[in-house]
């Protein structure tokens, strides 16, 4: 794909969402790695009803310690794969207390250094709390990226890459965004929506389908 056309999908993608931002309800970056960590193989809307019990009882990595595993685990318990995931909590809040005075850290080590965060959620927590220009490769973004040819690549690393390089300076911040929202939406796993598709015309997928 040319340059030309990655700059028209990014200006389509913005007219269409002049501010996309992330489905997660959040307030500080604790409060937002606190989601996106809850959020692995749970929907958006399952993780805010269960940060809205939540947030208002523990929202700081003391007030989470305080709270301890067990009431921890009944906050979020509707929350797939809890067990798991109150522990990392808990393991990711000492460090955080103990080695970043109760802050989110602003690095990529240091964010990947904690339990249960990986190299998505790093860029996520840089790129939506810390406004950073990365870009989280989810399943969507690699879906989008792929079909449409903005980014081919085999991998999530080589997809996230190859967007790096290629989405032009401007759009860089909110990438990450438009391209979730529209694989969330338009160009859905089994059934993409083509015909009601903002860039359709601009996509090099062959496989498209219900266009008028
Ligand atoms: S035209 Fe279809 S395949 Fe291409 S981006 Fe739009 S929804 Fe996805």
């Amino acid at each position: 794909m040319n340059a030309q056309k990655r700059h028209e999908i990014f200006k389509r993608l913005r007219e269409h969402n002049p501010e996309p931002t992330t489905e997660l309800h959040w307030s500080t970056p604790f409060e937002l790695l606190t989601a996106v960590l809850l959020s692995a193989q749970a929907t958006d809307v399952g993780v805010n009803k269960a940060t809205a019990r939540l947030f208002p009882v523990a929202n700081t990595p003391q007030a989470v310690l305080d709270l301890g595993i067990n009431s921890l685990k009944e906050h979020i318990r509707t929350i797939g794969l809890y067990n798991t995931k109150a522990e990392n909590l808990m393991k990711t809040c000492h460090i955080l207390v103990e080695q970043h005075d109760g802050e989110v850290p602003r690095t990529r080590p240091a964010l990947e250094a904690l339990p249960g965060v990986g190299r998505k959620t790093a860029n996520v927590i840089l790129n939506t709390a810390f406004g950073e220009p990365t870009i989280a490769v989810d399943t969507h973004i690699f879906r989008v990226s792929n079909r449409t040819g903005l980014a081919k690549g085999k991998d999530v690393v080589e997809v996230e890459n190859k967007l790096l390089r290629h989405v032009p300076t401007e759009f860089l911040q909110d990438a990450h965004h438009w391209l979730i929202l529209h694989g969330r939406y338009t160009c859905v796993a089994r059934k993409p929506r083509c015909g009601s598709c903002v860039i359709e015309d601009l996509c090099e997928f062959k496989g498209k389908v219900d266009i008028a």
